[in-house]
């Protein structure tokens, strides 16, 4: 070939272009699936879960809802386990992720009864109903399904937990039979909600709250009758002596009621102990009659507001608190029988009423709990239909929604007591299908006593690692406070309790026979087995002589206590259980959920756990907040910003609005995110993450471009040759490495994606690739390295990327998948410190000479930066700068490690006289530089500025270096 026959234009095809398949687009929709189509015939996530070499590793999935389409909150929990779980994987550990769904419970109940006709209804059976329950969850379980696999979940997919298998129900009996045998499981009275119309207990959901309901809304006064000491000392002091206190018509307490027919029930009044109380004597204002009571407890901040309604002029005597009133006894107003003034809790307010809280254990929930906290007795006069019993003494028979209120008020009246009635319009709970009110009546339930292990489940807190550590707090004060758990449900979609009742006495049966024996129907049938067989069906032999005699109950469990046996059900924590796979041990090495599961599967798991095997089921307990809208808001349809996950990532309807970002940026979305407290989403956030997404690409197709021709097994380079430009990035991707390791040990995944932004976009395409544009060839073996590195790093989170990098690598590798590559660690040679100080000084220096490039481009004075040359001054006080200079003129590799390429620039010059025709000039710590137009002429090929273009004859518009190359 001869100089004349080359076409100007040729020289293009001579330079290193971008040379791969790997496309700048990521066409998520297609490629994703794509990756993991291949992910599941190379059974990438069974081989290396069952086949590593290192230890197990259980993170135990909290099971879902299966109810419903997946939120974003979903997919922030779902993606931090893959991630902890592909970081153990990478790390040669056996990560088995056994994912579970929750599916008994009144929701799936109610969507059941909802979809049927009212005809269908009245035919439906307990095991008609059951069954149709059972279809619903199972479609829910595979919506889901499909959606976590398409976020590039791993997981045994195909052999998921459900509370409703029949293995697991048996081994949620096998937990309740052994509470049960360690005497941890009791039966006792507990207000619910109760239709007396339809005779009933209802749930929450089977309640409404028309407009309009109006309660009788009376103000009483109950007697004292004795005071505690302190108290009595306190008012002698102001004036009011005991005698005069609690003899007729001294002082008492103010209650305020809307439920006047819970007054035969009442055993407490109840006082908020953080509040302010006055005693106050009482006058009557203008022509009201004065009350049966010299003197009256109110809360302080109520005292004027009562004065008016209860028209009373309310004097303040004396201010205390309501701790000082604990202990206060009182007469009843109705009946013979005296009670106390006790603490209650916060549910007490000044938001109503009077301060004290009127408390009938039997016929409300807090009072209940209050009772309980003093031992009161569970009083209930009322019976199924409303009625009130002979315990409600001369009111008996009147009924709760006809006569018992005007009866009760009229009674009232005759003894002074009544300080004031009148219509009172509030929420009141009606039944849903009669349509009237509903009341709390307590009714015989089924409790787990977490008295009798609450010492050792707050020990078993203590041995746990709670992240963040807050965690510990909120759980070890919910534990120390909360009741006795009520297990036992009205409903028909569960698990049994599986108990009997002997039909004439009432007696309960529920031993260690009847618990085997019907754990193993159970394991055998599935828990249908309870409602398709008789009692002589589903009694032990030994008891089938006597099975007439036995009712099976109809109570099944808590749903609470279907999840929170969960580790006997999967992790085979249980004696004569089995784990679900070889890899699962028990207790877990990490539990994972919102931090609201405090509250529900992280104490339900534990109480269960501590109460059969006295530990917790999880050594660790990681904790996520919630997802909010981009202003700290709760999504809702109704605001409008709601992010779909599925439209997240598959697009919308209209993909020009709503385009596919492919699951990649969700998992980044999540990564990118501090969720140890609540997190924000929406479409700013998607688009900024959309951003990053594509400059990693980039910055991946960038690097897989330069490396068509290259093999590291023909063209590595010893690390030791390398020059030092590629030296200080390996040290730069080593700390990277480092850095990244520490942060995933620390669930920090926040702090990787900041990392791998910086990286990626400030050591990786501002300087290194900034700098080695034009010389990739040169070095294969850092870039090799580089690469590989990164990917790793990148691949627990953007899983899709990253195996599609690996797939488009232009040399041959051992690995069919870059998940079989391990986790990265960095060869120590990398590990070069030193070379950060002189690059950091250096990169100051390029920055200096890039802002006056900048100003003088914008001035019009310069095109490209290969137009300028560059002179530097060094004065005083630039002596690290100096040094670094001759650090780097020190190279071995001159013609890589050299500063003019460093800063673009066509010449540079150190020292010696300024350029002439001086375009721009700065100093900055005893460094001065100078920017001038370059001498010479542009190179065609390169766009280097140099004087020897023209001198070569076989190529007249290029310099030497180019020449050398092309020869
Ligand atoms: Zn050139």
């Amino acid at each position: 070939m001869t100089a004349s026959s080359a076409p100007a234009t040729s020289y293009k095809d001579t330079l290193n272009l971008l040379q791969t398949p790997f496309s700048m687009r990521a066409n998520a929709k297609v490629r994703e699936p794509e990756i993991q189509a291949f992910w599941a015939e190379q059974r990438l996530y069974e081989r290396l879960s069952q086949e590593n070499s290192g230890p197990a590793f259980t993170l135990h999935d909290g099971p879902p809802y299966a109810n419903g389409a997946l939120h974003v909150g979903h997919a922030l929990n779902k993606i931090l386990k893959d991630i902890i779980n592909k970081t153990a994987l990478l790390q040669g550990k056996r990560a088995r992720f056994i994912p579970g769904w929750d599916c008994h419970g009144l929701p799936i109940e109610l969507k059941v009864l909802q979809g049927l006709s009212s005809s269908e209804r009245a035919e439906l059976t307990p095991v008609s109903l059951r069954q149709k329950a059972h279809t619903y969850a199972l479609e829910q379980v595979e919506g889901q399904k499909a959606g976590f696999r398409r976020w590039g979940i791993w997981a045994d997919w195909d052999q998921p937990y459900l509370t409703l298998q029949k293995s697991y129900e048996a081994a949620q009996i096998g937990v309740f039979g052994a509470m049960v045998l360690a005497g941890h499981i009791y039966r006792g009275l507990k207000p619910v909600h109760w239709s007396p119309s339809s005779r009933t207990a209802l749930a929450e959901a089977e309640l409404e709250y028309p407009d309009g309901h109006t309660s009788p809304s009376i103000y009483v006064a109950f007697p004292a009758v004795q005071l505690p000491e302190g108290l009595a000392a306190q008012l002698n002091a102001a004036g009011l002596t005991a005698e005069a206190a609690i003899g007729e018509g001294g002082l008492a307490v103010a209650i305020w009621t809307t439920t006047p027919w819970t007054l035969p029930a009442n055993l407490a009044v109840s006082v908020n102990e953080r509040l302010n109380y006055a005693i106050c004597a009482v006058s009557p204002r203008g022509e009201n009659t004065a009350p049966a009571a010299s003197h009256l407890v109110v809360a302080a901040e109520l005292r004027e507001s009562l004065e008016a309604s209860l028209g009373l002029e309310l004097q303040p005597l004396l201010n205390v608190k309501g701790a000082d009133l604990e202990g206060i006894v009182y007469r009843h107003p109705l009946l013979e029988r005296t009670s106390a003034v006790v603490i209650g809790g916060d549910y007490i307010t000044t938001e109503a009423g009077t301060g004290l809280v009127h408390t009938a254990p039997g016929h409300g929930v807090d009072d209940f709990n209050t009772g309980k906290k003093y031992g009161l007795p569970v009083l209930c006069p009322v019976d199924e239909a409303g009625n009130l019993t002979a315990e409600a003494g001369r009111f008996a028979g009147t009924n709760v929604l006809k006569d018992a209120n005007p009866t009760i008020i009229e009674a009232l009246e005759g003894t002074g007591l009544l300080l004031k009635q009148e219509r009172y319009e509030h929420r009141y709970p009606y039944d849903w299908r009669t349509k009237k009110p509903t009341i709390f009546r307590a009714t015989e339930q089924w409790f787990a006593s977490v008295e009798g292990f609450r010492a050792a489940a707050l020990e078993a807190i203590a041995q746990v690692e709670w992240l963040p550590a807050s965690g510990r707090n909120r759980i070890e004060a919910m534990v120390s406070e909360r009741g006795d758990w009520c297990i036992s449900r009205q409903r028909t979609w569960g698990v049994p309790i599986p108990v009997f009742y002997h039909r004439e006495t009432g007696e309960v049966l529920l031993n260690e026979a009847t618990l085997a024996h019907i754990q193993a129907l159970i394991a055998e049938h599935g828990a249908d087995v309870w409602w398709e067989c008789d009692e002589a069906g589903l009694l032990p032999a030994d008891y089938t002589a006597e099975a007439a005699q036995w009712r099976k109950g109809t109570d099944t469990m808590d749903v609470w206590f279907d999840s929170g046996s969960s580790w006997a059900g999967v992790l085979g924590g249980i004696a004569g259980g089995e784990s679900r796979a070889p890899e699962l041990h028990y207790p877990a090495d990490l539990y994972l959920e919102g931090s609201d599961q405090h509250r529900g599967w992280f104490q339900s798991s534990l109480l269960t756990s501590v109460a059969v095997n006295g530990h917790a089921p999880y050594k660790r307990v990681l904790t996520h907040g919630f997802t909010l809208d981009e202003k700290g808001r709760k999504m809702s349809k109704s605001l409008g910003n709601v992010v779909d996950p599925a439209v997240l990532v598959e697009g919308g309807k209209n993909e020009k609005q709503e385009p596919p970002y492919g699951a990649d940026v969700l998992r980044l979305w999540v990564s990118s995110v501090d969720y140890s407290a609540d997190v924000p989403l929406g479409p700013g956030i998607v688009k900024q993450l959309a951003d990053v997404y594509r400059k990693v690409r980039n910055t991946a197709r960038y690097l897989l471009g330069n490396l068509h021709d290259f093999d590291p097994a023909r063209d590595a380079v010893p690390y030791a040759e390398l020059p030092l430009l590629d030296q200080w990035m390996l040290q730069r991707t080593a700390a990277l490495i480092d850095s990244v390791s520490g942060d995933f040990e620390r669930f920090e995944f926040y702090r990787f994606f900041q990392a791998l932004q910086n990286f990626c976009v400030v050591d990786l395409s501002n300087v290194y690739l900034d700098i080695a544009k034009d010389r990739l060839y040169v070095s294969g073996a850092g870039e090799f390295r580089r690469r590989s590195c990164q990917t790793v790093l990148a691949l627990v989170v953007l899983c899709h990327m990253a195996e599609d990098i690996w797939q488009n690598l232009p040399y041959p590798v051992a690995e069919t998948s870059v998940f079989e590559r391990g986790w990265p660690s960095a060869p120590s040679e990398w590990r070069q410190p030193a070379l950060e100080d002189p690059m950091d000084r250096i990169l100051e220096l390029r920055a200096l000479v890039n802002r006056q490039l900048e100003s003088c481009r914008s001035g019009g004075q310069l095109g490209a930066s290969l137009e300028a040359q560059v002179q530097l001054e060094l004065s005083e006080g630039s002596e690290a700068t100096a040094a670094a200079l001759a650090w780097l003129e020190s190279s071995a590799h001159p013609g890589v490690d050299n500063l003019a390429d460093w800063l673009l620039v066509s010449a540079l010059q150190q020292g010696g006289s300024a350029p002439a025709e001086m375009l721009a000039e700065a100093s900055e710590a005893g460094l001065t530089v100078r920017i001038a137009k370059a001498a010479g002429e542009k190179c065609e090929r390169c766009w280097h500025y140099e004087t020897d273009i023209g001198s070569h004859a076989s190529h007249p518009t290029l310099c030497g270096r180019c020449v050398a190359v092309l020869s």
